[in-house]
């Protein structure tokens, strides 16, 4: 589960990770503009109005602004409020005290999943896009690898300290630093997260050093030893997909995507397969619908359906393999899901291997249906399904 940024520093705070002073989560701009009156009462010179949203890249998107005054926290609770961020509406805005900044710099922990151990990344370049920063500078970001063995009591302060020394955080900035990843790697363990990034991790004008930013993802494999997992779920925290709100109403499994290729498979890990292929072939896939192991007339429908009212989904690759479903059943099953459907214009190619294909392709070729095109191959289709969005 991911953590939107509030709650991440709520988890930080909890194993001594520096944090900025607590703020308000709000839902209304009245919210907002009390909670401002609170902190600037309290002698905060600022307060930033920050938008909680499960994405990055918020302070480019209009999602964070600084005020010093309540009007300019009530201006900016009006622009923040309603704000789609990468699609993300925000609902939930945080305020907090502002912080000032001398220096940003980058700093997580996540698995290294190949040597079954755990990655630290430094840098002393952050607050910015650090994949950005890796591909420009390679140099400025530190990687560092660390064994189970290496790490049987945490992490010793002095590879934390050999760590940020490295990423040439300044002097005055590196103990601080150094204990402030010591914490940050006991929690990463002990909350079982997969997860914990700071950007920025800042040092303050007057020498502190904190995490400005968090992003946590929790492993949601562990939250039987987590009493208060659940906790972190946050009713109405961002509004939902329209459509995946309707798959998940009618049992579908249903992932949207930014692409125009609408991909239908049996099996996630064919469907996986097939958002591969498409993306070899030059295409970008739409979503990610696996009708499971039937593919009965109904079910192929009310995918087909699904899939079809994205306005994005310009032709679409079905790709099954027959196993317990036969190939006559999934051919007979998109035939009567077109009749059913009436009126479109998308293309569907139509890709079907296993039991009884070839009799599946036979019925679908005697169907000839203007809008299903029949295809030899997994690669055949997908290329077809790729010219056909693109034209
Ligand atoms: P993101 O854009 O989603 O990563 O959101 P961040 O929380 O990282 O904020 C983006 C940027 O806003 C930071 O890199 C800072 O430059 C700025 N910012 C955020 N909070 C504060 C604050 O308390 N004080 C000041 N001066 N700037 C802030
Ligand atoms: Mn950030």
């Amino acid at each position: 589960m991911d953590l939107v940024e509030f709650q991440g520093k709520q988890l930080f705070g909890r194993h001594g990770v520096p944090v900025p002073p607590p703020g308000a989560v709000c839902r209304t701009v009245d919210e907002i503009v009390e909670a401002a009156e609170r902190l600037l009462g309290d002698g905060a010179s600022a307060v930033v109005v920050k938008a909680q949203v499960k994405t990055g890249g918020r302070g480019k998107a209009g999602g964070v602004k600084l005020a010093s005054t309540v009007d300019e926290a009530r201006e900016h609770a009006e622009s923040i409020l309603g704000l789609d961020i990468k699609g993300h509406v925000v609902n939930i805005v945080y305020v907090e005290p502002a912080s000032d900044i001398a220096e940003e710099y980058y700093l997580s922990v996540m698995h290294d999943r190949v040597a079954k151990g755990y990655l630290v990344i430094c840098s002393a370049e952050g607050g910015v896009d650090i994949e950005e920063v890796n591909r420009t500078n390679p140099d400025a970001v530190i990687k560092h690898s660390l064994l189970p063995s290496e790490v049987t009591d945490g992490l010793p302060r002095e590879t934390a300290l050999d760590i940020v020394t490295r990423a040439n955080l300044p002097e005055d900035a590196r103990e601080k630093a150094a204990d402030l990843l010591v914490r940050l790697f006991v929690a990463f363990r002990e909350e079982d997260a997969t997860l914990a990034e700071i950007n920025p991790l800042i040092k303050t004008d007057d020498g502190r050093v904190i995490a400005l930013d968090s992003k946590v993802t929790l492993d949601g494999s562990a939250a039987f030893r987590h009493d208060g997992y659940q906790e972190w779920t946050i009713e109405g925290l961002e509004a939902i997909e329209p459509l995946e709100a309707r798959a998940q109403a009618e049992g579908i499994q249903y992932v949207k995507l930014d692409g125009s290729v609408g991909v239908l498979g049996n099996g996630a890990g064919l469907v996986m397969a097939t958002l591969d292929v498409v993306a070899q072939n030059g295409g970008h896939a739409a979503n990610f619908l696996d009708v499971g192991g039937g593919a009965s007339a109904d079910e192929m429908a009310a995918s087909l359906d699904l899939v079809l009212s994205d306005e994005k989904v310009k032709s679409v690759f079905i790709n099954i393999f027959g196993g317990i479903t036969r190939g006559e059943e999934v051919a007979n099953g998109v035939i009567e899901a077109t009749k059913r459907l009436g009126d479109f214009e998308q293309k569907l190619v139509v890709r079907l291997d296993g039991t009884n294909a070839d009799e599946g392709r036979r019925i679908l070729e005697e169907a000839d249906h203007p809008n299903v095109i029949p295809a030899a191959t997994m690669q055949q289709a997908a290329a077809e399904a790729v010219r056909l969005a693109s034209a």
